[in-house]
């Protein structure tokens, strides 16, 4: 094994490494996606193939930054679930008047267009970037709007994803959400990025879709065209024109792989603990995939999804149909617990965050919106119990970013209030964990949140990529706090269940079930490892893992120590 150290094409042996989202494998040829070609700053604005006069550049700018606004708008309404999203959130973006008035009124002023839009594109990636967070992610989509609208402007091809002629791992430097949804997913074996983090879009899509995936890969976008790579994402790694027995290795763990998905029965220890095994969803449609699959119902319905990208909050009629066609999805055995409005810091809404915050992460976020904007939880509440007596299913109801007591008080009587039955809180908050039992005694369960529990305990934002390992769910710090949280739940004898990322990685499942977790929700394409781990395990096994875990002084140190209790089997079939 070499390490990279050139800047040609890596040779073959290379491993290079980055961070891994899921834990699948893969190998085929690498099909680079190209960035756009360089449009000089003067080249010229061309419409039917001739140069269009100067005073009517204006109304071209105009046009063109309109089409790629309808462009995306129609391919978000071809696509679903978070494709749709985030694609509506690009075409939003397309048509934000602040960018194209930019690039305006510096064409009046006589400045060639495609130079007056790269330097407006420059001035907001700057802004973006230096916000951070959301706003920071958001930087490859504005370049890919600037892309789009050059491509118009100039008559030259519009910048996309090759076409896959057979299955391929695509690599990039990163891709935008419209990059993603022309991709053909049936095709795609694989992602590998240089850029993006992992919980930017790239990394959310290929989760949901059960593709491999590594992100911050360094010199991904120097590979050959064609070569064939090992991407391995439970290990963050990528392996260039692998040899036999890595290939071996990779076509081992798929067979297992598939292998555990023939397992359908409930989620439970080898010496028959249980543990609901449930889904996160973000749509309808994703709870409608559901139908058969066999999950015990659904952990985190995240309602954001329908609130993105508007400018007015859907309906209670609207949110009544979309709600009402989850719990029919998921029918009347199944459990769904639905999370109210997540909005604010990762997630700004226009209607609802309308002051700009310093330190959004902070703020008025979530649950706390009801501070300023009542009426949305009270208009969610209201359809949830509409969508509950329509379809005969009760749902379990549940608000994010609590942090006392009190708040947890105050939103389980607006849910009884609206006639709803059973109200919870998410735990994200350090304050909230600390002070488990005192929330349960107001609430009938919790749900962790290991994705935001973790940023607030490291205060590290969770949207830095390079802050990665400080957001490790495997930091005994958070794990104390998911210990004193199930330690609040075995007080009150209520479900504690874990809804964060966390919740799919076998390992740590397991770590989970032994500090008194009671349920794991996750993406569904997750959930087969993680069944598969707990049924190898007996409850006392996790117990000791959980300690070897909390005992560790750092997350590698933690994760070696769960390994090397691992029933040999299972550490075979996982790739450990
Ligand atoms: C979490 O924070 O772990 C969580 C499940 O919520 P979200 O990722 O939607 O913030
Ligand atoms: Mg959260």
């Amino acid at each position: 094994m070499t390490t990279r150290t050139e800047d040609h094409a890596p040779t073959a042996g290379t491993v290079l490494t980055g961070a891994g989202v899921g834990r699948r494998v893969a190998v085929g040829p690498v099909v680079q996606v190209r960035p756009a070609p360089v449009v000089p700053g003067d080249a010229p604005v061309v419409r039917d193939g001739r140069p269009v006069p100067a005073d009517e550049v204006p109304d071209a700018v105009t046009a063109a930054f309109a089409d790629v606004a309808a462009a995306l708008r129609e391919q978000a309404g071809r696509a679903t679930g978070t494709v749709a999203e985030v694609l509506g959130a690009t075409a939003m973006m397309a048509d934000d008047p602040s960018l194209k008035d930019k690039v305006l009124a510096e064409v009046r002023e006589g400045e060639p267009a495609v130079a007056a839009l790269d330097a407006a594109v420059a001035t907001f990636a700057a802004m973006f970037e230096q916000a951070g967070g959301y706003l920071a992610e958001r930087v490859t989509d504005l370049r890919s709007v600037r892309d789009r609208v050059v491509a118009r402007l100039t008559g030259t091809p519009a910048p996309g994803v090759p076409e896959l002629r057979e299955p391929s791992v695509v690599v990039a430097r990163d891709l935008a959400p419209a990059d993603t949804a022309a991709l053909d997913l049936e095709r795609v074996l694989a992602l590998v990025t240089e850029e993006g983090g992992p919980t930017g879009h790239t990394a959310i899509i290929a989760g949901q879709n059960g593709i491999p995936c590594v992100v911050r890969t360094t010199g991904a976008t120097a590979l050959a065209e064609g070569v064939d790579v090992a991407v391995d994402a439970a290990h963050g790694t990528v392996t260039v024109d692998p040899a036999a027995d890595v290939r071996e290795a990779m076509a081992a763990r798929a067979a297992a792989e598939e292998a555990l998905e023939s397992d359908t029965a409930p989620g439970g220890t080898a010496d028959g603990h249980r543990v609901q095994l449930l889904a996160n969803i973000g749509t309808a449609e994703d709870a409608e995939r559901l139908v058969d699959a066999p999950v015990e119902g659904v952990g985190l319905f995240r309602t954001e999804v329908l609130f993105l990208g508007r400018q007015h909050a859907p309906t209670v009629d609207e949110q009544t149909t979309a709600y009402a066609r989850v719990l029919r999805a998921l029918g009347p055995g199944r459990k769904v617990v639905v999370r109210t409005l997540d909005a604010g810091a990762d997630k700004p809404l226009a209607f609802a965050n309308l002051h700009p915050e310093e330190n959004p992460a902070l703020g008025v976020r979530g649950y706390r919106l009801v501070r300023s904007a009542p009426q949305l939880l009270a208009d969610q509440l209201t359809a949830l119990a509409r969508a509950g007596e329509e379809t005969g299913t009760q749902p379990w109801v549940m608000a994010p970013m609590i942090a006392t007591p009190a708040e947890s008080r105050a939103f389980a009587e607006a849910v009884r209030g609206a006639g709803l039955r059973t109200a919870g809180v998410m735990v994200e908050v350090p304050a909230a964990a600390l002070r488990a039992a005192a929330v349960l005694d107001e609430v009938d369960f919790v749900s962790l949140g290991t994705n935001d529990l973790a940023q607030y305990t490291m205060a590290a934002d969770r949207l830095r990529g390079e802050l990665v390992d400080l957001l490790d769910a495997w930091q005994p710090a958070v794990l104390e706090l998911v210990a004193a949280t199930a330690r609040g739940g075995a007080a009150k004898d209520k479900p504690v269940g874990v809804c964060g990322e966390s919740a799919s990685d076998p390992l740590m499942a397991l770590v989970l079930t032994g500090l008194g977790v009671t349920s794991l929700s996750m993406s569904p394409s997750a959930l087969p490892a993680v069944r598969f781990a707990l049924r190898r395990h007996t409850l006392d096994q996790c117990r000791a893992m959980a300690d070897a875990a909390l005992a560790a002084a750092d997350p590698a140190a933690g994760r070696a120590a769960v390994a090397d209790l691992l029933d040999a089997d299972a550490r075979a079939a996982l790739g450990v």
